[in-house]
């Protein structure tokens, strides 16, 4: 058998999704994400000393947008200071600002074109989900990389959501359903 080369190893692209204000600070405060924020930090650090790119995955609600409204009321509206990526985060120059209205970060955002696009065109092969919720939006993407192709890779540090039992069944839930890898951050940057 040849062995592994360099064109066979994964091809990264990270996902953080929904570190916005509203989510972290604001109208649907996440109390228990401050705890990932160095480790999405420290992650992105990594990646970008790497050359591997990083997608900032936000809300960026229209009022019309009635089927979330309805279920958490308005929410990092676009154009607000709440729709910001929290100053903690803020994307570098090269990362990538994928605005999205829905839970998935796939869902009508282009980011699968643009997970193609990257490593000279020959596109990412492995996303790593960072963000929040773990049972919310980074489920709702982690079935679209699934249904795409992609090998997941859950940072578990990395990810949060409301309460305990919401973040320890959306890794279970990726992990059985998707095959997703459920790791630590620093293992994570052991592999690049
Ligand atoms: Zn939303």
């Amino acid at each position: 058998m040849a062995r592994q080369t360099r064109a066979d190893s994964p091809r990264y692209a990270i996902l953080v999704v929904d570190m916005l204000n509203d989510f972290v600070h604001g109208k649907l405060k996440c109390a228990r994400a401050s705890r990932i924020i160095p480790n999405i930090q420290a992650l992105l650090d990594a990646a970008r000393k790497k050359g591997i790119p990083v997608f900032f995955c936000s809300d960026e609600h229209l009022p019309i947008d009635t089927y979330e409204m309805k279920i958490w009321g308005p929410h990092a509206m676009k154009g607000t200071e709440g729709a910001m990526v929290i100053k903690e985060l803020k994307p570098a120059k090269e990362d990538f600002v994928v605005p999205k209205r829905a839970y998935s970060a796939f869902d009508g955002t282009g980011l699968d074109k643009a997970l193609k696009g990257v490593y000279d065109g020959r596109g990412a092969n492995a996303v790593i989900i960072t963000g929040l919720h773990t049972n919310i939006c980074d489920r709702h993407t982690a079935y679209d990389a699934f249904v795409r192709g992609f090998e997941i890779i859950v940072a578990e540090d990395g990810v949060d959501a409301l309460t305990e039992e919401d973040h320890v069944s959306g890794l279970q839930y990726m992990k059985q359903v998707y095959g997703a890898k459920v790791k630590k951050v620093s293992e994570i940057i052991k592999n690049f």
